[in-house]
């Protein structure tokens, strides 16, 4: 017994197709991927070669390709297609959703609703431009290509990367089994944002414990930004005299300008 799991389940579900491939007709193996919500038509070729059909079949080609449709991603593809309408531009991302991440800020801040910070992909993509929803796995630049999951290719005559910047959650120990209660945070998660602002309107007074990773990171400014807003709530609500607030960073310099020994900062105490 074999056991797959992949993140989407795309590569586990062709995985067993092509295992089934020599048991099973092609459409049984289609039909079968579909019930589970698995359109493996990418790979139907493969399948009904056994597995052996060449890895080098182009599925598409653009002249621009873009991997990520975050900020940047959508940004690059409507800069220029507004210079050069006719351009040929692929966005790839898998997502269904993008999200404005700037706005988890103030989402923290109880000032914005988590959902007006998430659009579908398909609102967000420029018109014109293709959207390949898929992830990419591999890069062969050699050959001006890239993998996708189920092994398509899509060829490119210039590529854009930008996949973003994974968060390492697991880089504090025993900060993913506490995130999200216990009254630990993050306004770098949409799910997690609300329960930010949940946390400053409900204390009264206490600890407040603000932290900084170092970099990269995906906006510097955003944890002092929710150490300023979050001092904001409790001045007005009467409740700042009572709340010791304390910053910490990992980085030697706060915004690039290194800070005079005992310097304090707005609310409390600026530590490194
Ligand atoms: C709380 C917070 C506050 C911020 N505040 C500000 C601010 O005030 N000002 C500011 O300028 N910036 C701010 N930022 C930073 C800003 O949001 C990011 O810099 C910006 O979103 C980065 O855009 P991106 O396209 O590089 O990445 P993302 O927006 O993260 O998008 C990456 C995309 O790539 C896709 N992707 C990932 N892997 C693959 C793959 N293998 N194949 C295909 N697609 C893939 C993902 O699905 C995603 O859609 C803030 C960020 C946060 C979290």
């Amino acid at each position: 017994m074999v056991l797959a799991y992949c993140r989407t389940g795309t590569r586990s579900a062709t995985l067993w197709a092509l295992s089934q491939a020599d048991k099973l007709s092609v459409s049984e193996i289609e039909r079968t991927t579909a019930k589970a919500g698995y359109d493996l038509e990418a790979v139907v070729r493969r399948i009904a070669n056994a597995g052996k059909a060449p890895l080098d079949v182009v599925e598409a080609e653009h002249t621009v390709l873009i991997v990520g449709g975050g900020a940047a991603g959508i940004a690059v593809a409507s800069s220029l297609r507004a210079r050069d309408p006719s351009l040929d531009v692929a966005i790839i991302d898998p997502a269904d959703v993008h999200y404005y991440q700037p706005g988890w800020t103030l989402v923290g801040a109880g000032i914005f609703d988590a959902a007006d910070t998430a659009r579908t992909m398909a609102s967000r993509v420029p018109r014109g431009v293709r959207w390949l929803k898929a992830a990419v796995v591999a890069f062969e630049p050699d050959s001006h290509a890239v993998v996708l999951e189920g092994c398509r290719r899509v060829r490119y005559q210039r590529l854009v990367v930008c996949p973003g910047i994974k968060v390492d959650w697991h880089g504090v120990e025993g900060l993913v089994e506490t995130l999200g209660r216990n009254g630990v945070t993050s306004n770098y998660r949409f799910d997690l944002a609300p329960y930010m602002a949940e946390l400053v309107k409900a204390l009264r007074g206490g600890k407040a414990l603000f932290t900084q990773p170092p970099m990269p990171i995906k906006c510097a400014g955003a944890p002092q930004k929710a150490m300023y807003l979050s001092c904001d709530t409790w001045r007005r609500n009467g409740t700042l005299h009572n709340t010791q607030v304390q910053f910490f960073s990992a980085g030697a310099v706060l915004f690039g300008v290194r800070l005079r020994a005992g310097t304090d900062g707005v609310c409390g105490s600026v530590r490194h």
